[in-house]
């Protein structure tokens, strides 16, 4: 038998491509799955709530080689589209600053309704399907599973690309376009805790802190993004630190320097920091006891393991309240608490990363996701190179993607 479309993947891009391949009149659409369940990383998503889009949408929001092109893709299934969509499924919407989830903050909800969808559909879904390789011959393709080979008029590759291998993504889809001779842009974790460089800030782990913090990479500054920062054993986390890793990790398998730069004051002026520092050491010199440590005079200012980290960052790591002089106390306080500059040596790896960097480049792909190499083998989501930051932009690029590469497949 041969398929119209078969899509490779069943995670938010393929079950898209699917179901808009099925939708532009495609007859036998299947979807061949690895996994036992469709969706698998869906269920993952916000912390299991699902943050699937945002209101707030532009170049601005993703990396690529051609943001261009990202943009044009996105608008054939934007923001309001895939809003649209969710409720068309049963799926009232929660907004929370622009970011978008399904009423119910529940991730289940989303794949659950999308997978009824597509059955609903008649699309074939087909589990436990890993796909080996995919070969043109002919007019059509052959896609060859463990023991079985299925054959269709085009194909949909959404395999994903190495983020989360756990949830079945380990980068096959990229691995047969590379050997098609297809070129690719190297693969890298993104959004994704940092590792510094002897970390100083090791004894400070657990300790979470809204903070700023400054991508600078060859002693120039990137990007720039607060809100909630963890330290960690190994660095870094929390969403301030996975906006800017894309770019870090891009710079840094460059063979770049890069540095990040830390403020635990972001919403004070820095003068008002250096204020803050003299008023606090002045009035601990007539109100504390003498004999007791430095690190007391950053205690009602940080967090306890910081203020103590911070304190011991001194020449001095045993002063006590009687050898401060203010000056000097508020100058040191007010580089290390809103200027401390740490090395970035790496990341926690596609294993703690929520996407991948890089990827099939647009130069390989015509409007509509299909290889210019190979006409009517379509690629789309992770397998792209395109990465959005964090706030629903990643799954908008799933399903834009996979609305574009299903449509053009299914109407054949
Ligand atoms: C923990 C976590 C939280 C996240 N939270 C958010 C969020 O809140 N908002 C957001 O926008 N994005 C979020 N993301 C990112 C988002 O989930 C992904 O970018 C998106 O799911 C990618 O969709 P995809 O279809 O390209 O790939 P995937 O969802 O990875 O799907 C690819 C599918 O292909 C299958 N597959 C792979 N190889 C084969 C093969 N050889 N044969 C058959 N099947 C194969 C895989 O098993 C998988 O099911 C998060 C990611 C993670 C890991």
């Amino acid at each position: 038998m041969i398929n119209d479309v078969i899509v490779v993947g069943g995670g938010a891009s393929g079950l898209m491509a699917a179901i808009a391949a099925r939708k532009a009149g495609a007859s036998d659409v299947i979807v061949l799955e690895k996994n036992t369940t469709f969706g698998k990383k869906l269920l993952a998503t916000g912390n299991g709530k699902c943050n699937f889009t945002n209101l707030t949408l532009d170049g601005s929001c993703y990396h690529s080689d051609d943001i261009d092109r990202t943009m044009e893709i996105i608008k054939n299934f934007d923001q309001a589209a895939l809003l649209e969509f969710m409720g068309s499924l049963g799926i009232g919407i929660e907004y929370r600053d622009g970011w978008c989830y399904p009423r119910s903050m529940s991730a289940v909800s989303v794949q659950q309704a999308i997978v009824s969808c597509a059955r609903r559909l008649g699309i074939g879904l087909k589990g436990g399907k890993k796909v080996l390789d995919v070969k043109k011959s002919g007019g059509t393709f052959r896609v060859e599973v463990d023991g079985y080979t299925y054959v269709s008029k085009s194909v949909v590759l959404a395999c994903g690309g190495f983020a989360d291998p756990k949830s079945g993504s380990t980068g096959e889809g990229l691995w047969i376009l590379n050997h098609s001779g297809i070129r690719i842009k190297k693969p890298l974790p993104a959004l994704v805790p940092l590792v510094i460089k002897n970390n100083p800030l090791k004894k400070a782990s657990g300790v979470r802190i809204d903070a700023e913090v400054t991508l600078i990479v060859d002693d120039q500054e990137i990007s720039r993004e607060s809100g909630n920062l963890q330290i960690t054993d190994y660095g870094i986390s929390g969403i301030p630190v996975f906006q800017i890793s894309s770019e870090a990790l891009r710079a840094l398998d460059q063979k770049k320097s890069v540095k990040v730069r830390l403020n635990f004051f972001p919403d004070y002026p820095p003068n008002a920091v250096r204020s803050l520092l003299e008023q606090s050491v002045s009035n601990a010199s007539e109100n504390l006891l003498p004999s007791d440590p430095g690190r007391l005079l950053l205690m009602g200012l940080l967090p306890e393991k910081l203020a103590e980290v911070i304190s011991g960052m001194t020449s001095s790591q045993k002063f006590s309240i009687e050898d401060v002089d203010p000056v000097s106390m508020a100058n040191f306080a007010e580089k290390y608490m809103t200027d401390l500059v740490l090395e970035v040596s790496g990341s926690r790896g596609f294993e703690n990363a929520q996407t991948t960097s890089g990827g099939v480049y647009f130069d390989e792909l015509d409007e509509n996701l299909s290889l210019k190499q190979i006409p009517h083998l379509y690629v789309c989501g992770e397998e792209v190179d395109v990465d959005g930051v964090c706030g629903g932009y990643n799954l908008q690029w799933a399903f834009s993607s996979g609305y574009t590469a299903g449509r053009a497949a299914g109407s054949l």
